[in-house]
């Protein structure tokens, strides 16, 4: 362990500090009376507000659903039995380089105490034995020689079968180069490339590559890169990830409301953005839930789809910013994703992990074990004896309802873990939603950036454009902050110090 610490530190793969555009300086606060609007309540939009509010900016939140947190919320629910539980749109691995999403939450949480270390992240097959991702050396290249000299799937001579040259990329993430060489490519067309024996493509990097609710054949081969680069080559943490043991609104929505009210942001919730004109002399104006909202600077921090509905509804917006409705028109969904949560009459066997990856299965991509992890599934589970399972397929196939995508995945489960068949099921909560970015292969040009032509309005989200790596939640919560960068810059505040894995691959050139 001390030899991979020492090793991450000499290859500079431990956190980097990095300054926005035109340097730290700046006064601590904003003068009086500036005001910023935020439509959005998930991640990058709560971001944006907390980083605001606490230098002065007077903001207000506005969030459609009845709970702030979007793709992260939960809300309550009954069981028939009447017990409450804490259901929300699926498990999310909060990985330890998520350095920007730790610091707000370290806003509510200094230790991150409500953060539990996930044990293992096996990937299971019904072809070939369990493979485990975790437990690798942290610091990179330590973590890729160890999985590549432990992991079955590849021997030393399928190392000499191996395209050398076409796993260069994947050690040379460089924030322009890659997306020049390898945007129009698929990530499939990569995998290819590399001339892998079937069961290590499978086990090591297909698994990996479904993680960012993208079909593989239908992702750029560069997002594919950066993201390899974030998880696994660029940063000293490896792919070690914690999750809460509440449920995600007691744990972290509440209290970050509470803080925000806190720090002066106002919170609407159920209030849904209709339209987005210019105010008469300046700024912005928004109409959610019958009223008007004004203010000088406006984030809109919502998700792909509601983003091209909210520029649909605005034609003097996009009149006035060719540029970002340009880019809006072409940020699509991904494919749709399915989560499927099973209250079951018993448990699986004891050793099952809490999370595993699931390899090469038409439907199922996940298995989350919610009653060893949670606390109000575990209070269920400890009281029935039963199991709350958890079923996620991140790219599946299209017009398929929820309960027929739920009945698949536990059929697949059913072949990998066979006491699942013996257990009756109690409940199900079955969802099929499209709300995660495509990154479809030639799209990074024109993806959509955090600064826009329409002066005065900044974009946050994970399917938003930026130059340092991140992904999923992380890249939520670093757009949010770079948005409300840009507004405090405007105002001659200091910016929100960001942090970074390593911005390049180990075999970039400079
Ligand atoms: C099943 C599942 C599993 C996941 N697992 C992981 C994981 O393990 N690790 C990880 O890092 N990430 C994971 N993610 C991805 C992660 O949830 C997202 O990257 C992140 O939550 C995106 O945050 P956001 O703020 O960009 O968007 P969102 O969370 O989508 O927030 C956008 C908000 O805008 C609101 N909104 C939309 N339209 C309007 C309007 N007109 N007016 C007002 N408000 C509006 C929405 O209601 C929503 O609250 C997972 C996602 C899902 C669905």
């Amino acid at each position: 362990m001390e030899l991979s610490r020492g090793l991450g530190r000499l290859l500079g793969v431990h956190p980097v500090r990095v300054d926005p555009e035109g340097g730290a300086a700046g006064t601590p606060r904003v003068p009086n009376g500036v005001d910023a609007l935020v439509v959005g309540g998930g991640i990058a939009g709560i971001s944006a507000a907390v980083v605001l509010a606490e230098r002065g900016v007077r903001v207000t939140v506005l969030e459609a659903r009845p709970t702030l947190g979007g793709r992260l919320a939960a809300w309550p629910d009954r069981l028939a039995d009447g017990t409450a539980q804490g259901v929300d749109h699926g498990f999310h691995a909060f990985f330890r380089q998520y350095y920007n999403w730790r610091a707000i939450l370290r806003r509510i949480d200094p230790a991150l105490g409500f953060l539990r270390p996930v044990p293992g992240y096996p990937v299971l097959s019904a072809d070939w034995p369990t493979e485990e991702f975790a437990r690798l050396p942290s610091a990179p290249p330590l973590n890729l020689l160890a999985l590549i000299a432990r992991s079955p799937s590849l021997r030393l001579r399928d190392l000499r079968t191996m395209d050398g040259n076409a796993a260069l990329p994947l050690l040379a993430y460089h924030p322009e180069r890659s997306y020049a060489e390898l945007d129009r490519t698929t990530a499939a067309h990569l995998l290819d490339s590399l001339r892998l024996p079937d069961r290590a493509r499978a086990m090591l990097f297909e698994v990996f590559a479904h993680s960012f609710f993208n079909h593989e054949h239908d992702m750029s081969a560069a997002e594919l890169v950066a993201n390899f680069h974030f998880y696994l080559l660029g940063n000293a943490e490896g792919l070690a990830f914690d999750a809460p043991d509440r449920d995600y609104d007691s744990a972290i929505w509440r209290p970050l409301a509470a803080y925000l009210r806190v720090v002066g942001g106002k919170v609407h919730t159920g209030t849904p953005v209709t339209g987005i004109n210019r105010r008469d002399g300046g700024g912005w104006q928004v109409t959610a839930g019958g009223a008007l909202h004004r203010a000088e600077f406006l984030v809109l921090a919502v998700d792909p789809p509601a983003l091209r509905d909210l520029l649909a509804a605005a034609p003097e917006l996009a009149a006035e910013a060719p540029s970002l409705a340009a880019r809006v028109a072409e940020f699509a969904p991904g494919p749709p994703y399915a989560v499927a949560r099973y209250w079951l009459a018993g448990d699986v066997a004891p050793d099952r992990a809490v999370f595993s990856g699931v390899s090469r299965q038409p439907t199922l991509d996940s298995v989350t074990l919610y009653h060893r992890l949670e606390a109000g599934a575990r209070d269920w589970a400890d009281r029935t004896g039963g199991a709350v399972v958890e079923l996620h397929a991140y790219a599946c196939a299209e017009d398929l309802p929820a309960e027929e995508l739920a009945m698949r995945m536990r059929a697949e489960l059913i072949g990998l873990w066979p006491e699942v068949a013996r257990l009756p099921v109690v409940e199900l909560r079955a969802r099929v939603e499209r709300q995660a970015p495509s990154f479809r292969p030639g799209g990074h040009a024109d993806r959509p950036t955090v600064l826009t032509d329409a002066d005065g309005l900044f974009l946050a989200g994970d399917g938003i454009r930026t130059d340092l790596p991140s992904a999923l939640m992380e890249r939520a919560a670093v757009t949010g902050i770079l948005a409300a960068n840009r507004i405090l810059r405007r105002c001659g505040t200091a910016p929100e110090p960001l942090w970074s894995v390593r911005r390049r691959g180990l075999l970039a050139k400079p």
